[in-house]
Protein backbone atom coordinates (compact mmCIF):
# COMPACT_ATOMS: atom_id res chain seq x y z
CA UNK A 1 0.00 0.00 0.00
CA UNK A 2 0.84 3.65 -0.70
CA UNK A 3 2.66 5.74 1.99
CA UNK A 4 0.48 8.67 2.75
CA UNK A 5 0.71 11.86 5.02
CA UNK A 6 0.10 9.99 8.25
CA UNK A 7 -2.16 11.40 11.37
CA UNK A 8 -0.32 11.06 14.52
CA UNK A 9 -2.42 10.54 17.62
CA UNK A 10 -1.75 11.36 20.91
CA UNK A 11 -0.66 8.12 22.91
CA UNK A 12 -2.81 7.00 25.49
CA UNK A 13 -0.70 5.26 28.69
CA UNK A 14 2.45 7.70 28.88
CA UNK A 15 3.72 10.40 30.78
CA UNK A 16 6.70 13.03 31.22
CA UNK A 17 10.00 11.96 32.65
CA UNK A 18 12.86 14.26 32.78
CA UNK A 19 14.60 16.21 30.05
CA UNK A 20 11.98 16.13 27.59
CA UNK A 21 11.39 12.25 27.93
CA UNK A 22 8.59 10.58 28.24
CA UNK A 23 7.80 6.88 30.05
CA UNK A 24 5.33 4.30 27.56
CA UNK A 25 3.61 1.76 30.09
CA UNK A 26 1.42 0.40 27.15
CA UNK A 27 3.22 -2.94 27.09
CA UNK A 28 5.54 -4.42 29.48
CA UNK A 29 9.00 -3.02 27.67
CA UNK A 30 7.81 0.31 29.83
CA UNK A 31 10.34 2.56 27.09
CA UNK A 32 11.60 5.39 28.55
CA UNK A 33 12.10 7.63 25.23
CA UNK A 34 14.14 10.63 24.31
CA UNK A 35 12.79 13.63 22.01
CA UNK A 36 12.46 12.58 18.52
CA UNK A 37 12.97 8.88 19.28
CA UNK A 38 10.51 5.82 19.12
CA UNK A 39 9.64 2.97 21.31
CA UNK A 40 10.97 -0.66 21.12
CA UNK A 41 7.85 -1.02 18.58
CA UNK A 42 8.80 1.69 16.25
CA UNK A 43 5.63 3.14 16.17
CA UNK A 44 5.33 5.14 18.98
CA UNK A 45 7.30 8.86 18.97
CA UNK A 46 8.24 11.47 21.19
CA UNK A 47 7.83 14.94 19.75
CA UNK A 48 8.46 17.80 21.91
CA UNK A 49 7.92 16.06 25.17
CA UNK A 50 4.76 14.17 24.04
CA UNK A 51 3.73 10.52 23.08
CA UNK A 52 2.24 10.38 19.91
CA UNK A 53 0.97 7.35 18.00
CA UNK A 54 2.45 6.94 13.85
CA UNK A 55 -0.12 3.93 13.22
CA UNK A 56 -3.54 5.43 14.20
CA UNK A 57 -5.41 5.27 11.19
CA UNK A 58 -2.60 3.01 9.16
CA UNK A 59 -4.76 -0.21 8.80
CA UNK A 60 -2.81 -2.41 6.46
CA UNK A 61 -5.03 -5.32 6.53
CA UNK A 62 -8.96 -5.78 6.85
CA UNK A 63 -10.85 -9.39 6.52
CA UNK A 64 -13.85 -10.80 6.90
CA UNK A 65 -12.78 -14.14 8.89
CA UNK A 66 -14.42 -16.91 10.89
CA UNK A 67 -13.89 -16.36 14.96
CA UNK A 68 -12.56 -19.54 14.77
CA UNK A 69 -9.31 -18.58 12.68
CA UNK A 70 -8.14 -16.19 15.78
CA UNK A 71 -8.72 -18.69 16.84
CA UNK A 72 -11.52 -18.66 19.91
CA UNK A 73 -13.27 -21.61 19.73
CA UNK A 74 -15.94 -20.54 22.73
CA UNK A 75 -16.60 -17.30 21.36
CA UNK A 76 -19.53 -16.77 19.27
CA UNK A 77 -18.80 -19.35 17.74
CA UNK A 78 -19.70 -19.59 13.95
CA UNK A 79 -19.53 -15.82 13.49
CA UNK A 80 -18.16 -13.93 11.29
CA UNK A 81 -15.37 -11.56 12.91
CA UNK A 82 -14.48 -8.12 11.01
CA UNK A 83 -10.23 -8.17 11.57
CA UNK A 84 -7.69 -4.86 11.15
CA UNK A 85 -4.83 -4.58 11.64
CA UNK A 86 -1.42 -1.62 11.80
CA UNK A 87 1.61 -2.01 10.90
CA UNK A 88 4.01 -2.78 13.82
CA UNK A 89 5.09 -4.99 16.75
CA UNK A 90 7.11 -4.95 19.91
CA UNK A 91 8.38 -8.89 19.82
CA UNK A 92 10.71 -9.85 17.16
CA UNK A 93 9.40 -13.38 16.52
CA UNK A 94 11.45 -15.40 13.87
CA UNK A 95 8.63 -17.73 12.98
CA UNK A 96 6.15 -14.88 12.52
CA UNK A 97 3.89 -15.68 10.18
CA UNK A 98 2.64 -11.74 9.41
CA UNK A 99 6.69 -10.40 9.27
CA UNK A 100 5.93 -8.34 6.38
CA UNK A 101 3.27 -6.32 8.53
CA UNK A 102 4.29 -6.76 11.94
CA UNK A 103 8.00 -6.23 11.42
CA UNK A 104 8.10 -3.63 8.40
CA UNK A 105 8.30 -0.19 10.97
CA UNK A 106 11.36 -1.77 11.99
CA UNK A 107 13.16 -3.40 9.50
CA UNK A 108 12.53 -0.40 7.20
CA UNK A 109 11.59 2.61 9.12
CA UNK A 110 8.34 2.66 7.33
CA UNK A 111 4.64 3.28 8.06
CA UNK A 112 2.50 1.78 5.23
CA UNK A 113 -1.82 0.81 5.19
CA UNK A 114 -3.83 3.34 4.65
CA UNK A 115 -6.11 5.23 6.18
CA UNK A 116 -9.37 3.86 7.88
CA UNK A 117 -11.36 5.99 10.62
CA UNK A 118 -13.28 3.95 13.55
CA UNK A 119 -16.03 5.05 11.69
CA UNK A 120 -15.72 3.31 8.74
CA UNK A 121 -14.12 0.11 10.03
CA UNK A 122 -17.13 -0.17 12.74
CA UNK A 123 -19.80 0.03 9.10
CA UNK A 124 -17.89 -2.03 7.38
CA UNK A 125 -17.85 -4.89 9.98
CA UNK A 126 -21.68 -4.38 10.69
CA UNK A 127 -22.47 -4.37 6.63
CA UNK A 128 -20.60 -7.62 6.11
CA UNK A 129 -22.79 -9.10 9.14
CA UNK A 130 -20.09 -9.76 11.04
CA UNK A 131 -20.30 -9.97 15.11
CA UNK A 132 -17.29 -8.79 15.80
CA UNK A 133 -14.34 -7.02 15.18
CA UNK A 134 -10.75 -8.49 15.77
CA UNK A 135 -7.99 -6.67 16.02
CA UNK A 136 -4.91 -8.86 15.22
CA UNK A 137 -2.55 -10.52 12.63
CA UNK A 138 -0.16 -7.88 14.25
CA UNK A 139 0.09 -6.88 18.10
CA UNK A 140 -2.77 -4.50 18.87
CA UNK A 141 -1.36 -3.61 22.22
CA UNK A 142 0.31 -1.32 20.27
CA UNK A 143 -2.35 0.17 18.05
CA UNK A 144 -4.41 0.89 20.99
CA UNK A 145 -5.52 4.43 20.14
CA UNK A 146 -7.85 2.89 17.15
CA UNK A 147 -8.31 -0.59 18.94
CA UNK A 148 -10.60 1.78 21.87
CA UNK A 149 -11.97 4.04 19.71
CA UNK A 150 -13.17 1.48 16.96
CA UNK A 151 -14.22 -0.76 20.45
CA UNK A 152 -16.38 2.12 21.73
CA UNK A 153 -18.19 2.84 18.58
CA UNK A 154 -18.62 -0.96 18.21
CA UNK A 155 -20.22 -1.95 21.17
CA UNK A 156 -22.70 1.27 20.65
CA UNK A 157 -23.39 -0.61 17.45
CA UNK A 158 -23.73 -4.43 19.21
CA UNK A 159 -20.67 -5.47 18.33
CA UNK A 160 -17.95 -7.12 20.71
CA UNK A 161 -14.34 -6.41 20.29
CA UNK A 162 -11.73 -9.24 20.20
CA UNK A 163 -7.37 -8.90 20.54
CA UNK A 164 -5.44 -11.77 19.21
CA UNK A 165 -2.09 -10.85 21.39
CA UNK A 166 1.28 -11.59 22.72
CA UNK A 167 -0.17 -10.60 26.26
CA UNK A 168 2.73 -8.28 26.44
CA UNK A 169 0.56 -5.38 27.46
CA UNK A 170 0.55 -3.72 30.97
CA UNK A 171 -1.81 -4.26 34.00
CA UNK A 172 -2.64 -0.80 33.18
CA UNK A 173 -3.80 -1.66 29.65
CA UNK A 174 -5.54 -4.57 30.64
CA UNK A 175 -7.36 -1.72 32.93
CA UNK A 176 -8.04 0.27 29.91
CA UNK A 177 -9.10 -2.23 27.55
CA UNK A 178 -11.38 -4.16 30.01
CA UNK A 179 -14.71 -2.07 29.58
CA UNK A 180 -14.54 -2.90 25.77
CA UNK A 181 -13.25 -5.71 25.17
CA UNK A 182 -14.79 -8.75 25.16
CA UNK A 183 -12.49 -11.23 24.30
CA UNK A 184 -8.74 -12.50 23.79
CA UNK A 185 -6.69 -14.60 22.68
CA UNK A 186 -2.78 -14.86 24.15
CA UNK A 187 -0.01 -16.51 22.25
CA UNK A 188 1.55 -18.05 25.29
CA UNK A 189 4.34 -19.61 22.82
CA UNK A 190 6.35 -21.54 25.27
CA UNK A 191 6.82 -22.03 28.88
CA UNK A 192 10.92 -20.83 29.12
CA UNK A 193 12.07 -17.62 28.97
CA UNK A 194 15.48 -19.10 27.18
CA UNK A 195 12.68 -19.57 23.85
CA UNK A 196 11.08 -16.15 25.04
CA UNK A 197 14.49 -14.62 24.46
CA UNK A 198 16.01 -15.76 21.71
CA UNK A 199 13.27 -16.44 19.50
CA UNK A 200 11.17 -13.27 20.32
CA UNK A 201 13.54 -11.13 21.65
CA UNK A 202 10.91 -10.81 24.08
CA UNK A 203 10.61 -12.22 27.89
CA UNK A 204 8.08 -14.60 29.53
CA UNK A 205 6.66 -13.73 32.85
CA UNK A 206 5.34 -10.48 31.82
CA UNK A 207 3.41 -12.70 29.79
CA UNK A 208 2.49 -15.74 32.41
CA UNK A 209 1.50 -12.23 34.51
CA UNK A 210 -1.13 -10.99 32.15
CA UNK A 211 -2.42 -14.21 31.89
CA UNK A 212 -3.12 -14.38 35.51
CA UNK A 213 -4.27 -10.82 35.73
CA UNK A 214 -7.20 -11.93 32.50
CA UNK A 215 -8.18 -14.37 33.90
CA UNK A 216 -7.96 -13.80 38.07
CA UNK A 217 -9.33 -9.31 37.22
CA UNK A 218 -11.03 -8.91 34.50
CA UNK A 219 -14.88 -10.34 32.61
CA UNK A 220 -12.51 -10.92 29.23
CA UNK A 221 -13.13 -14.25 27.80
CA UNK A 222 -9.57 -15.75 27.77
CA UNK A 223 -8.31 -18.68 25.07
CA UNK A 224 -4.61 -19.46 24.63
CA UNK A 225 -2.56 -20.58 22.68
CA UNK A 226 0.80 -22.68 21.84
CA UNK A 227 2.91 -23.00 18.36
CA UNK A 228 4.33 -25.94 18.60
CA UNK A 229 8.18 -25.87 17.19
CA UNK A 230 9.78 -28.86 16.66
CA UNK A 231 12.84 -28.98 18.82
CA UNK A 232 12.27 -25.78 20.45
CA UNK A 233 8.95 -25.97 22.98
CA UNK A 234 7.81 -29.98 22.15
CA UNK A 235 9.20 -31.39 24.82
CA UNK A 236 6.94 -33.55 27.34
CA UNK A 237 8.79 -31.67 30.75
CA UNK A 238 7.36 -28.12 28.98
CA UNK A 239 4.09 -29.01 28.08
CA UNK A 240 3.23 -30.15 31.04
CA UNK A 241 4.50 -27.22 32.89
CA UNK A 242 2.76 -25.14 30.36
CA UNK A 243 0.00 -27.18 30.55
CA UNK A 244 -0.11 -26.94 34.43
CA UNK A 245 0.35 -23.09 34.57
CA UNK A 246 -3.07 -22.71 32.57
CA UNK A 247 -4.87 -25.42 35.21
CA UNK A 248 -3.57 -23.98 38.57
CA UNK A 249 -3.12 -20.41 37.25
CA UNK A 250 -5.96 -18.82 34.92
CA UNK A 251 -8.72 -22.11 34.89
CA UNK A 252 -9.23 -25.76 33.96
CA UNK A 253 -12.20 -24.03 31.60
CA UNK A 254 -9.24 -21.44 29.87
CA UNK A 255 -9.42 -23.56 25.65
CA UNK A 256 -5.86 -24.34 25.11
CA UNK A 257 -4.84 -24.24 21.22
CA UNK A 258 -1.48 -26.49 20.20
CA UNK A 259 -1.15 -25.39 16.87
CA UNK A 260 1.26 -26.32 13.85
CA UNK A 261 4.19 -24.43 13.29
CA UNK A 262 4.99 -24.56 9.46
CA UNK A 263 8.27 -23.01 7.79
CA UNK A 264 8.84 -19.30 7.66
CA UNK A 265 10.52 -16.20 7.76
CA UNK A 266 13.82 -16.59 9.68
CA UNK A 267 12.82 -20.18 10.12
CA UNK A 268 12.62 -22.31 6.97
CA UNK A 269 14.99 -24.66 7.53
CA UNK A 270 12.79 -25.58 10.46
CA UNK A 271 9.92 -28.97 9.55
CA UNK A 272 6.52 -28.67 10.47
CA UNK A 273 5.33 -29.66 13.07
CA UNK A 274 4.31 -33.44 13.10
CA UNK A 275 0.83 -34.75 13.71
CA UNK A 276 1.89 -37.16 16.63
CA UNK A 277 3.59 -34.24 18.33
CA UNK A 278 0.14 -32.74 18.41
CA UNK A 279 -1.70 -35.25 19.79
CA UNK A 280 0.94 -35.83 22.54
CA UNK A 281 0.66 -31.82 23.21
CA UNK A 282 -3.23 -33.04 23.10
CA UNK A 283 -3.35 -35.69 25.86
CA UNK A 284 -0.71 -33.86 27.94
CA UNK A 285 -3.57 -30.77 28.10
CA UNK A 286 -6.28 -32.75 29.18
CA UNK A 287 -4.09 -34.96 31.58
CA UNK A 288 -2.99 -31.60 33.56
CA UNK A 289 -6.93 -30.96 33.98
CA UNK A 290 -8.01 -28.97 30.73
CA UNK A 291 -11.15 -29.27 30.14
CA UNK A 292 -10.65 -27.92 26.56
CA UNK A 293 -7.82 -28.35 24.41
CA UNK A 294 -7.79 -28.25 20.48
CA UNK A 295 -5.16 -28.97 17.95
CA UNK A 296 -5.01 -26.12 15.23
CA UNK A 297 -3.67 -25.48 11.80
CA UNK A 298 -4.32 -29.29 10.98
CA UNK A 299 -7.64 -29.57 9.21
CA UNK A 300 -9.73 -32.85 9.81
CA UNK A 301 -7.91 -33.78 12.61
CA UNK A 302 -9.79 -35.31 15.36
CA UNK A 303 -8.95 -32.25 18.10
CA UNK A 304 -10.62 -29.47 16.69
CA UNK A 305 -13.91 -30.57 17.65
CA UNK A 306 -15.16 -29.56 21.68
CA UNK A 307 -16.66 -32.71 23.51
CA UNK A 308 -18.40 -32.28 26.78
CA UNK A 309 -15.69 -32.32 29.94
CA UNK A 310 -18.15 -34.32 31.88
CA UNK A 311 -19.59 -36.71 29.52
CA UNK A 312 -17.32 -36.97 26.32
CA UNK A 313 -20.63 -36.38 24.44
CA UNK A 314 -19.97 -34.18 20.68
CA UNK A 315 -20.59 -31.15 21.35
CA UNK A 316 -19.22 -28.59 18.21
CA UNK A 317 -18.05 -30.55 15.45
CA UNK A 318 -15.75 -28.55 13.27
CA UNK A 319 -13.69 -29.45 10.27
CA UNK A 320 -11.28 -26.70 10.06
CA UNK A 321 -12.48 -22.95 10.54
CA UNK A 322 -16.39 -24.42 9.79
CA UNK A 323 -18.79 -26.17 12.37
CA UNK A 324 -20.67 -28.92 11.29
CA UNK A 325 -22.47 -29.13 14.33
CA UNK A 326 -23.42 -26.97 17.38
CA UNK A 327 -25.47 -29.05 20.57
CA UNK A 328 -24.91 -26.98 22.90
CA UNK A 329 -28.11 -25.10 24.40
CA UNK A 330 -27.76 -22.88 26.83
CA UNK A 331 -24.38 -23.28 27.50
CA UNK A 332 -24.86 -26.55 28.71
CA UNK A 333 -24.33 -30.50 27.23
CA UNK A 334 -27.77 -31.67 26.19
CA UNK A 335 -26.32 -35.42 27.25
CA UNK A 336 -25.25 -34.64 31.18
CA UNK A 337 -26.03 -31.03 31.88
CA UNK A 338 -22.61 -29.54 32.33
CA UNK A 339 -22.12 -26.45 32.16
CA UNK A 340 -19.61 -25.72 28.76
CA UNK A 341 -17.81 -22.55 29.34
CA UNK A 342 -18.26 -19.59 27.33
CA UNK A 343 -19.81 -16.95 25.62
CA UNK A 344 -22.61 -17.22 23.29
CA UNK A 345 -22.37 -20.78 22.76
CA UNK A 346 -25.67 -21.73 21.80
S1 LIG B 1 4.08 0.21 23.32
FE1 LIG B 1 5.70 -0.92 24.40
S2 LIG B 1 7.40 -1.01 22.92
FE2 LIG B 1 6.02 0.62 22.21
S3 LIG B 1 6.84 2.49 23.12
FE3 LIG B 1 5.26 1.72 24.54
S4 LIG B 1 6.38 0.47 26.03
FE4 LIG B 1 7.76 0.76 24.24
Amino acid sequence: MAVQQRQLKKAVLWEPAKGGKVDCFLCNWRCRIADGKVGHCAVRKNIDGVLYSLVYDRVCAASDDPIEKKPLFHFLPGTRSFSISTPGCNFRCGFCQNWQISQSAVDHDRIEGQPYSPRQIVGAAVESGCRSIAYTYTEPTIFMELCEETGRLARERGLANVFVSNGYMTKEAIDFASPWLDAIDIDLKAFTEDYYRKLCKAHLEPVLESIRYIARNTDIWMELTTLIIPGQNDSDDELKRLAGFIAREASPDVPWHVSRFFPTYEMTDTPPTPAATLARALEIGHAAGLRYVYVGNLPGSDGESTHCWQCGELLIERIGYSIRLNAIKDSTCPACGARIAGVGLG
